[in-house]
């Protein structure tokens, strides 16, 4: 072994590659450090108000943290931007709304200029606000194909939040890379994401959450709504493996203190609705390299790739809930978590 290297004996447990949760709105260190502890190495935001996002990538890019990478968001492209125009100056021109074709190419420059890897915008309104209805479609197919365009003028993707089936339809229609949630697509957009390679992150856990007491969402008209959204959601993440649409891991969440999603948990629901163990170990490490078109750093173990690595107690493709209990996490090299040994019963 080489000098400076270090041996862990993981005690027949298994490795596999860090995961990559391809949803989240982490916005502070300490949340970055509860996703990297429950065996997150590497993040894809879907939104941050203030830039968060790019800063957490180039503290992680300069080695002041240790993980987990992140492909930033900014920004997100949204009719309303509420308080975050208090995020650059320029975004006061958008205070009045981002609808027209110039205004969203504004903010997508915008959000170019500083620095994202991707645009999220939105193909429908909210599920995780009690006076917001998820299925209503807000941008049309032509705004979509605006902020799409825009966005490849600067070798960015576009990931499209939709949970009602007309928003979704335009939003792969106008070609976004990846759909988020998902929860009422239909069999025709189902198709035409097969079709194009539109990935689906279900975010499956947070639509759990809807329907549970606290966690992220804590409200009785979201508890109502969720046990509707659930059996929905269900169905569109069975018909879409089915049709074999590819389908990546998020979490949806800030990973703040009272937050009750992880990756984690999101590969076991799958398992639970039809995913063989190792598709849906999948789903969280190359399939979400390839959605963040990263497969040439991360998301496999591979001689050459960064050493995002993770250690579990026992086999998970015998019991899912194994990826539950990650004991070691090792992002880019650095030792983040050892809670090894570990005692088997
Ligand atoms: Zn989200």
């Amino acid at each position: 072994m080489p000098a400076g290297y270090e041996t862990v004996d993981i005690a027949g447990g298994t490795l596999l590659p860090g995961f990559i949760d391809a949803h989240t709105h982490i916005r502070s260190l300490s949340s970055a450090k509860r996703a990297l502890e429950s065996g997150v190495t590497t993040l894809r935001s879907a939104s941050t108000p203030n830039y968060q996002d790019v800063t957490i990538r180039e503290l992680v890019k300069s080695g002041v943290l240790a993980g987990p990478y992140m492909v930033a968001a900014g920004v997100f492209v949204t009719p309303n931007l509420g308080e975050s125009v208090l995020a650059d100056p320029r975004l006061g021109a958008l205070m009045g709304g981002v609808n027209s074709e110039e205004e969203l190419r504004t903010l997508v420059r915008i959000n170019a200029d500083r620095g994202v890897d991707v645009i999220k915008t939105r193909g429908t309104e909210r599920a995780g606000l009690p006076h917001t209805d998820p299925r209503k479609q807000t941008y049309t197919q032509a705004q979509l194909s605006a902020i799409v365009d825009e966005a490849a003028r600067h070798n960015i993707p576009v990931m499209a939040h939709a949970h009602g089936d007309e928003g979704g339809y335009a939003a792969v229609a106008a070609g976004v890379r990846s759909i988020e949630h998902g929860t009422y697509l239909s069999d025709r957009t189902l198709n035409l994401m097969k079709k194009n390679g539109t990935f689906l992150v279900p975010t499956f856990s947070t639509v759990v959450d809807l329907t549970e007491p606290g966690g992220d969402y804590d409200n009785p008209v979201l508890f109502i709504r969720g046990q509707h959204m659930l059996p929905a959601l269900e169905w569109t993440v069975k018909r879409a493996y089915e049709m074999g649409v590819k389908i990546a891991t998020g979490a949806d969440t800030g990973y703040g203190p009272e937050s009750v999603t992880r990756v984690g948990m999101e590969i076991a629901n799958f398992v639970r609705l039809g995913m063989t163990p190792m598709d849906a170990i999948r789903s969280a490490t190359s399939v979400g390299a390839e959605l963040l078109q990263i497969t040439d750093r991360t998301g496999t173990v591979t001689v050459g790739k960064e050493a995002d690595l993770i250690a579990v107690p026992d086999n998970p493709l015998e019991d899912i809930r194994a990826v539950q209990d990650v004991v070691l996490v090792i992002s880019n090299g650095v030792i983040v978590l050892n809670r090894l040994p570990f005692q088997k019963e």
